[in-house]
């Protein structure tokens, strides 16, 4: 009986021995493979907003439960990056480290720099704002049409700049808020188009990346995103990303106002 144990002792030295030299030996592998907790999570947020009559629960994330869970992302040693540095890293062939996460809040509201950008700060966190270029400073006209969201104020080009000063990245959610697929192509072009050129000149940075408005795209509408000159486009497909994702339909994790921080976590870490 010891005399086995021993033997068993001496193939499992032995085993342990030549996977060890296999790690040693075998090249670092540039990418992870694609398991679940290697992918890069994007959350996607819209308002950020206490006040009930600017919105229901789909769109509107209380200030208390935003900073409950960039807290639990703090605390969970997540660090923050812009998609620009995501788009760095890959292009080097290289992963990101383990618990990079990226913040986006679409359509630009007054509220991310009123209730949003405070918590971001506290935090150290950055985050990517997509803004709909013709209405900043104005309202969320989009929606007042189609009476589906109260009339919000939008980020001025005043608050746009302090935010950008502190390092939030500003991307493109097209001129006016266009769902690409339903209005004319000539449309969705100059709306994808167009909104890179003038969010570059205003913001003085460049604009690589595309949030589809409702997340709508098809194939020809991510034509038109790459033809543009934009690096990859946000869609509102659930999932996380890696080097091997569809860059013109980049996934994220809607983040809702009945999200709870369970829900939150299991999002973030599945
Ligand atoms: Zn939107």
């Amino acid at each position: 009986m010891a005399l086995r144990k021993v033997l068993w002792a001496i193939l499992l030295v032995l085993i342990g021995g030549l996977g060890l030299a296999k790690a040693a030996e075998a090249p670092v592998p540039v990418f992870s493979t694609a398991t679940g907790k290697d992918k890069i999570p994007i959350l996607m947020y819209h308002k950020v907003s206490p006040y009930i009559h600017h919105g229901g629960i789909g769109l509107r994330v209380t200030p208390d439960n935003f900073e409950e869970q960039m807290k639990y992302l703090y605390e969970r040693g997540y660090r923050t990056i812009t998609l620009d540095q995501l788009f760095d890293i890959w292009e080097r062939r290289e992963t990101p480290p383990p618990r990079t996460i990226i913040l986006t809040l679409d359509d630009g509201y007054q509220d991310n720099y009123l209730f949003a950008f405070p918590i971001l700060k506290k935090y150290g966190f950055t985050a990517t704002i997509f803004l709909v270029c013709e209405r900043v400073g104005g309202f969320n006209a989009w929606d007042i049409r189609r009476e589906t969201q109260p009339h919000i104020k939008l980020l001025s080009w005043q608050e746009i700049k302090e935010m950008q000063q502190y390092g939030i990245s500003f991307q493109s959610h097209t001129l006016t808020h266009a769902s690409l697929t339903t209005v004319d192509p000539k449309i969705a072009d100059t709306e994808i188009r167009l909104s890179k050129v003038k969010l570059e000149q205003a913001l003085g940075a460049p604009v690589n990346f595309l949030a589809y408005p409702y997340g709508r795209s098809n194939k020809s509408v991510e034509k038109m995103a790459r033809d543009a000159g934009y690096k990859a486009a946000l869609s509102t497909c659930v999932g996380k990303n890696d080097i091997n994702t569809n860059r013109f339909r980049m996934k994220r994790l809607g983040i809702r106002g009945n999200t709870d921080l369970e829900e939150f976590a299991w999002l973030v870490e599945r």
